[in-house]
């Protein structure tokens, strides 16, 4: 049986340049590896109009309940500008004891820690007789159209059964063993146009300024109190991320204006109820200001808790163990896959520290890495 090392597969990893939604052959070559393994392995290509196709894998050993499952994803953000890494962000190298690269943070390295673990595991119980999967897409930083969205649809479809999901992104602010998400916020971005009539500055009375209701509306926005945040959740945001009045003349009274909003909201709210609060107040001020207004709203996640249970505090205990430190059950930062994959199976998610993900010389503490793998295993050896 075949022991696979987490850090010269983390390395083969990121030397694939699958930059979302590119696939390079990191996929298959994933594949090959689980295949080693004795995993019965299946790419999944789900293609949608208007969106780049993106392969999937859906990797399980073992016939038989329970099954424990891995999420994660292979794609990962561009490198930017190559010339600010210290190294070519696709040909890894250990530096200080830290593997530098593109996705060794964000998330290559908690995939290579994964199958390690899962190589060792089935080394000394040679006997297994459960099962284990993973499922790893290449569509978690991009549209997430073609992903884990798919995929659960998929396996829901076939009647594929997940007792407990483990997602390995990255969870802990600065120390390994700090944080275990079990929820996310919701997420909605609004963009508003507000249409007024255009005049000459010094006849304001024959002119109606979209910038003068713009501003009341986003006054009024970032004054909405939503709630006060709750016991697994920080309160309701909203944050404006552009305004923009485009006018090419100082003695021009413009004739429309637009803004821009980002709301991450907890799980008092769903974003209908929240587009509705905000419809209201569009339309009392535009009502007001004999303005018309025109909104567009994007709604990348819903919020969602998924309520500990009895193998969320194994994997604490796990965790507190080999760290020393008790991991805080949290729902902060962006939203995840976790999202999806909470419709056919409870989950939580675990993975590495996220300081350095999306920037560059993005990197891995190889100590970190080594207590990953060591985390990963000692959950398997409990679960089962
Ligand atoms: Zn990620």
């Amino acid at each position: 049986m075949t022991i696979f090392n987490d850090v010269k597969l983390a390395k083969e990893l990121i030397r694939f340049p699958s930059i979302t939604p590119m696939d390079a052959g990191v996929m298959r070559f994933l594949e090959k590896k689980l295949k080693k393994l004795g995993f019965k392995t299946k790419i999944i290509e789900f293609k949608e109009k208007n969106f780049k196709p993106v392969k999937n894998l859906y990797a399980r050993i073992g016939s038989k309940g329970p099954n424990f499952c891995y999420a994660g994803h292979l794609d990962v953000v561009p490198p930017g500008n190559i010339n600010d890494w210290t190294i070519n962000p696709f040909k890894p190298s250990v530096k200080k004891g830290h593997l530098i690269g593109r996705g060794a943070n964000d998330m290559k390295s908690s995939i290579a820690a994964f199958v390690s673990a899962v190589s060792i595991f089935l080394k000394r119980n040679n006997k297994f007789d459960k099962s284990i999967s993973l499922l790893i897409t290449g569509d978690e930083e991009g549209d997430a159209v073609n992903g884990t969205k798919k995929v659960v649809d998929y396996l829901k479809k076939r009647k594929e059964k997940i007792n407990f999901c483990l997602v390995g992104e990255p969870t802990n602010p600065n120390k390994l063993g700090e944080m275990i998400k079990i929820g996310r916020r919701g997420s909605l971005t609004g963009n508003l146009i507000i249409y007024g009539i255009q005049g000459h500055v010094a006849y304001p009375q024959r002119a109606n300024n979209p910038s003068t209701t713009i501003i009341k509306i986003l006054n009024e926005l970032k004054n909405i109190k939503f709630d006060k945040g709750t016991k697994d959740f920080q309160p309701t945001n909203l944050e404006i991320t552009k305004i923009n009045i485009s006018n090419n003349a100082d003695n021009v009274i413009p004739g429309s204006a637009e803004a821009t909003f980002n709301i991450r909201f907890n799980n008092k709210h769903t974003s209908n109820s929240i587009k509705k609060r905000l419809n209201k107040v569009f339309k009392k001020i535009t009502k007001k200001n004999k303005s018309k207004f025109k909104v567009n709203f994007r709604v990348s996640g819903e919020a969602f808790l998924t309520s500990p249970n009895k193998t969320t505090y194994m994997i604490q205990k796990v965790i507190k163990k080999i760290t020393k430190i008790k991991p805080k059950l949290s729902t902060s930062g962006g939203t995840s896959d976790l999202r999806f994959i909470r419709k056919i199976s409870p989950g939580l998610e675990f993975g590495l520290v996220g300081k350095t993900m999306h920037k560059v010389d993005e990197a891995v503490s190889l100590k970190d890495l080594k207590n990953l793998t060591k985390i990963y295993q000692n959950i398997l050896q409990n679960y089962f």
